[in-house]
């Protein structure tokens, strides 16, 4: 989790009375309503500095799986010459968001990035040469534009988003089913990390290639896609591609469910490679194509997901792994130099527990409660009178309270 701590009368952001108006999903509601998210327009939304700590800690939790793979963060730039959508034949996608000719002389075209096979592929040109440099992967961390015909839900269908991509380059294709499947078990990890249960669905490679790809579907009523699976084996398949003949050896059940993507693998093959020009020379000194795979998350479609998974009427339930800070201190005490809490908030600050403090004085008890519950810090921490030098502990998830000393606060909090 990201370290840090907050006192609340400082957050540039405040929670707003109301729902903002028109969103239907929870993840926009409860988001926009508590400040993490600000809508600029249909499906492109600024993360604000609470939303910031919650998208940082999803990012560095599938980076560590990435880097787990042997694979090395990059960054490549969202601003992609028309030539290499060319050379790919992707320039007449209708998803490409086109900036035509500038003004200023430069007689360039660019394609904003919506996914980044052309560009490493021509980095890759320069650096692979033979089979002693392979395999290699690289991955990003970067926004991406696609013109998505309909935005809504929230963060889990953006113009603009954030996606981690990763690829991957092989001398054949039993090497590239080697990673893939490691990367498989990468994701499975990262998603079980960020409190999501994803499952491996089996689907169509759309305009990539004719083999299947995976996807990790998270089953959920709000999802676009629909997934069959079986309650006794792994077998999975999206809708598009569905065939019950698949599942032909099972005695276990079918059951049709809405889900959401939050990630998808691909084995691109020499699809890429080809189009730029990537090859190697093997041992025998044969000049080769170089195969690809390319792998896809999406950190703020997962964000918006798990606000989806994880809410009540209340407000946003995080995950641990996740949430903006761990601990929620509320001092309701009618001293109005409020020093007691002071104390808890330091102390935790002290003992590295990124902690946000509700220090302002001019509200009720109950209105910050009632924030508390909309933000989701996964625990509460109540000073006042009534409690003396102890005070009162409630996780987000449950409703019994413990009257702990700080001493024991700290303990309790710091495990796990
Ligand atoms: P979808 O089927 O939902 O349109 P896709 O199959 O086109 O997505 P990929 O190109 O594989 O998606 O992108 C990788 C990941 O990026 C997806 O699994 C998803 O998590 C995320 N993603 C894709 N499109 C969007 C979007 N419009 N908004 C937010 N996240 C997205
Ligand atoms: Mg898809």
């Amino acid at each position: 989790m990201t370290a840090g701590f907050m006192l609340q009368s400082n957050l540039f952001t405040d929670a707003a009375r109301q729902f903002p108006e028109g969103e239907e999903t929870a993840n926009a509601k409860y988001l926009i309503r508590g400040g993490f998210i600000s809508k600029a327009s249909a499906g492109v939304y600024s993360i604000l500095p609470l939303g910031l700590r919650v998208l940082n800690n999803i990012v560095q939790i599938i980076r560590e799986e990435m880097n787990d793979l042997g694979a090395e963060e990059l960054l490549m730039p969202a601003l992609v010459e028309k030539k290499y959508w060319e050379k790919s034949k992707r320039w007449d996608t209708d998803i490409i968001y086109k900036t035509g000719k500038s003004s200023n002389a430069h007689d360039f075209e660019y394609g904003l990035g919506w996914t980044h096979e052309e560009v490493i592929a021509a980095i890759a040109v320069n650096y692979i040469q033979s089979y002693k440099d392979l395999p290699s992967a690289v991955y990003q961390f970067q926004n991406k534009f696609r013109a998505e015909v309909r935005a809504q839900g929230g963060l889990l269908r953006g113009r603009e988003f954030l996606m981690k991509d990763l690829y991957s380059f092989h001398v054949d294709s039993e090497d590239l089913n080697k990673f893939y499947a490691k990367v498989a078990k990468a994701y499975s990890k990262a998603f079980k990390r960020l409190g999501l249960k994803a499952m491996m669905v089996e689907a169509s490679g759309g305009a990539f290639t004719k083999e299947y790809t995976h996807e990790f579907q998270v089953i959920h009523p709000v999802g676009e896609d629909i997934v069959y699976h079986c309650d006794k084996c792994s077998f999975a398949q999206n809708k598009e591609i569905y065939k019950p003949e698949h599942h032909a050896d099972c005695s276990g059940k079918i059951s049709e469910s809405r889900a959401i993507e939050v990630g998808n693998i691909f084995r691109l093959g020499t699809r890429f490679s080809d189009s730029f020009g990537l090859t190697y020379l093997n041992s025998k000194g044969e000049r080769l194509p170089v195969v690809m795979g390319s792998y896809g998350i999406g950190p703020t479609r997962v964000m918006g997901t798990l606000v989806e998974v994880y809410h009540d009427d209340k407000g946003i339930i995080w995950p641990e792994s996740v949430a903006p800070f761990k601990v929620h201190v509320i001092d309701v005490s009618r001293d109005k130099k409020i020093t007691a809490g002071k104390k808890v908030y330091d102390a935790l600050q002290k003992a590295a527990i990124p902690v946000l403090y509700d220090d302002r004085t001019e509200l009720r008890a109950g209105e910050k409660f009632a924030t508390s519950d909309l933000l989701g810090i996964p625990y509460r921490v109540v000073v006042s009178e009534k409690t003396g030098s102890k005070v009162e502990l409630k996780k987000r998830t449950q409703n019994s309270l413990k009257i702990v000393t700080q001493a024991e606060l700290i303990r309790l909090v710091s495990s796990k």
